[in-house]
């Protein structure tokens, strides 16, 4: 199933549409019911599924890949129960038979961030499955990393040939899908219209430098990411909304990738806002934050005592 060698030419990648109104979510979920998935056939062998925002804010993207042998679902979203979220039910239902059974299943994930991951559980009964471990020794052992995270593994689907690469920087297990077949690379939480969340700013400029030298002379289509976190506007909606309107297009292209290195090169470790993604870095934010915070505080106490001061010596002095 996996080689570790790069073993094709590059072809002319199979075309798809993503003429698509993604479901933005509703101001008031309960008088709105939503489809909680949503699913888009981008060519007959690729669907991107969205899980509505208001049956999680974090409103992920995930993507189903068919191949001849087998199916990779990339990710499992943020809602782990199936009356809320039919998620394995209608990943079921998307794969062709094969042998009078259903196509084996591959489940892996971008990353380990709860959001990526919660639906795993759905799919621990079923037959013909294998799910990625989430950790990143399981990540490394599962496609046969033995120089992480300076090689790329690739996983075969039959006639179709997904390359995985290592992306860590958002999180320690970050890898980024490069399909073959559609030339689409799914990006996860590494690149996509929205914020990119920085914990290890080093290994995510190394990371991009990475994917830039992967890409160079391959075909490619689109970057499909974990979610949109951005309006057209370029603004970011706020944290936790479940409601997106005006939604910046999910697809990124080539340029927005190129541009990745040089934007951490010129990143001042607290935010920096791009054309189509915002780089931030959430601790150095928030040690800022509390720096403002009990900078202020001293300045209160500061304040206060001074006047006290003043108020005293200026009171005429009791005798008893
Ligand atoms: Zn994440
Ligand atoms: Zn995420």
């Amino acid at each position: 199933m996996l080689s570790l060698t790069a073993t094709q030419g590059w072809s002319q990648p199979m075309a798809g549409t993503l003429d698509v109104h993604w479901n933005e979510g509703a101001s008031d979920c309960s008088a709105t019911p939503q489809v909680a998935l949503q699913v888009h056939t981008y060519e007959p062998q690729t669907f991107i599924l969205r899980q509505s925002p208001c049956a999680n804010f974090e409103a992920n993207f995930l993507y189903l890949l068919v191949g001849s042998d087998k199916a990779l679902l990339i990710d499992t979203g943020a809602v782990a129960d199936p009356k809320e979220m039919p998620l394995a039910k209608t990943i079921l239902e998307l794969l062709p038979d094969k042998d009078h059974k259903k196509l084996p299943l591959l489940v892996a994930h971008t990353h380990r961030h709860l959001d990526h991951c919660a639906g795993d559980s759905q799919f621990a009964s079923l037959p013909s499955l294998q799910i990625v471990p989430v950790d990143l020794e399981g990540v490394r052992a599962f496609f046969g990393f033995t120089n992480w995270p300076n090689e790329i593994a690739h996983l075969d689907l039959g006639d179709r040939t997904v390359d995985v690469i290592p992306t860590p920087g958002h999180h320690p297990t970050h890898v980024a899908f490069y399909d073959n077949r559609t030339g689409i690379l799914f990006s996860g939480d590494f690149l996509m219209p929205g914020r990119l969340l920085i914990e290890d700013a080093a290994a995510y400029h190394e990371s991009a430098l990475r994917v830039v030298g992967f890409l160079k002379k391959r075909p490619l289509a689109h970057i499909l990411g974990g979610h949109i976190e951005l309006d057209t506007a370029g603004r970011p909606y706020r944290f936790g909304s479940h409601y997106r309107p005006n939604e910046h297009r999910l697809e990124l292209a080539r340029p927005d990738l190129t541009a990745l290195p040089a934007a951490f090169e010129s990143f001042n470790g607290f935010y920096a806002r791009h054309p189509n993604y915002i780089l931030t870095n959430p601790v150095h934010n928030l040690v800022a934050l509390a720096i403002v915070a009990i900078t202020v505080l001293i300045l209160i106490v500061w304040g206060v005592r001074r006047s006290w001061r003043r108020h005293r010596s200026a009171s005429p002095s009791k005798s008893g």
